[in-house]
């Protein structure tokens, strides 16, 4: 192997320029060439393709967001598309590829290691939804910036004596939800993973009341069934007036923390590590802080479970 790609996908995640930096000075330490593929598997098809040097991925270690952007593409879903974009790499004489991305992006990867491109999958994504690895590159970060969020609307919660109810990103998986509502001392978490009852919410809201809190803080993964909906039924059943805040893409952005960029670094490294020793249709994971590689169709065959004796653990402590 002497050239490789490196790009980003589907949704962004803070970490992700980490990533690539740690791709690109890998590669180079081993005195490879790479190639910075630009807006994902659209540029891929589009052949957005750019050589990188050590100075073009210098200063961006703490920079949130992903310097070769990111997209999704229908048309790469297609074999004809498909085949487009191994014509592409062919061309520049690439034939490993690391790709930074969510479940999805994986799917395109084994697609293209089955189509004779070494593909390597590097897990970004804020969700922290992938299976085979116990974080993904961009969940502490976003974990952090919700708890900031939360900590602030605390304040106005206590000021006013009012029950906030606070939707955080999470589709499909409670993590982000789980994480911040624990570090956050919420009276309830509300995940997608977890059926809810309406009247064990406000039992607790009630009970919280009776011994004299003056807030209440609830916590609603947008997979569960959204904040607004629950903040009407806390209503409907209480009379409450409940203050509802969605924090949206705030939870995409911001510099990396420190975790994050240390776990970007060492699975970017590592993906270049796996592609030297000739691997591919592989993601890179980390679990009990060492390195694992799994491949993805069995990765992707598994469904990503949130700690549900964290979710234990937050209601008890929050009784
Ligand atoms: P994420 O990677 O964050 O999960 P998406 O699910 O949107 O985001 O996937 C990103 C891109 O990966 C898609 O726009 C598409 O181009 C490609 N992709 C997704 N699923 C497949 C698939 N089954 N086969 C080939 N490419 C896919």
């Amino acid at each position: 192997m002497k050239r490789i790609g490196v790009l980003t996908s589907g949704g962004d995640s803070p970490g992700m320029n980490a990533a690539i930096r740690a791709v690109v000075r890998k590669s180079m330490f081993h005195e490879l060439e790479v190639f910075g593929i630009y807006h994902g598997y659209q540029g891929l098809m589009n052949n957005n393709i750019k050589e990188l040097d050590l100075g073009s991925v210098g200063d961006i270690i703490h920079r949130g967001g992903t310097i070769l952007g990111t997209a999704r593409s229908e048309e790469f879903k297609t074999d004809e598309g498909q085949l487009k974009a191994v014509e592409n790499l062919k061309q520049h004489g690439i034939d490993g590829l690391v790709v930074i991305g969510g479940d999805g992006s994986f799917r395109g990867a084994e697609k293209l290691s089955q189509k004779g491109i070494a593909a390597i999958g590097v897990p970004g994504t804020i969700d922290n939804d992938i299976p085979c690895t116990d974080y993904t590159i961009g969940f502490d970060t976003a974990l952090n910036t919700v708890i900031e969020a939360i900590d602030k609307i605390r304040d106005t919660a206590t000021s006013h004596e009012r029950t906030f109810v606070i939707e955080v990103m999470g589709r499909d998986a409670g993590d982000l939800a789980l994480y911040s509502g624990l570090a956050d001392g919420a009276e309830t978490i509300l995940i997608p993973e977890v059926e809810y009852s309406i009247d064990d919410v406000v039992n607790r809201l009630q009970r919280g009341f009776e011994r004299g809190k003056k807030h209440s803080i609830i916590v609603v993964a947008e997979g569960s069934s959204g904040g607004l909906k629950i903040g009407e039924e806390i209503t409907e059943k209480t009379g409450l007036e409940c203050r509802v805040t969605v924090l949206g893409h705030i939870q995409r952005g911001g510099s990396p923390t420190a975790a994050d960029r240390v776990l970007a670094s060492r699975l970017g490294s590592f993906a270049v590590e796996l592609l030297l020793q000739g691997e591919k249709g592989k993601m890179v994971g980390i679990q009990n802080n060492s390195l694992v590689a799994t491949p993805i169709s069995e990765a992707l065959a598994q469904k990503h479970f949130v700690d549900l004796s964290i979710y234990k653990l937050a209601k008890e402590l929050s009784i």
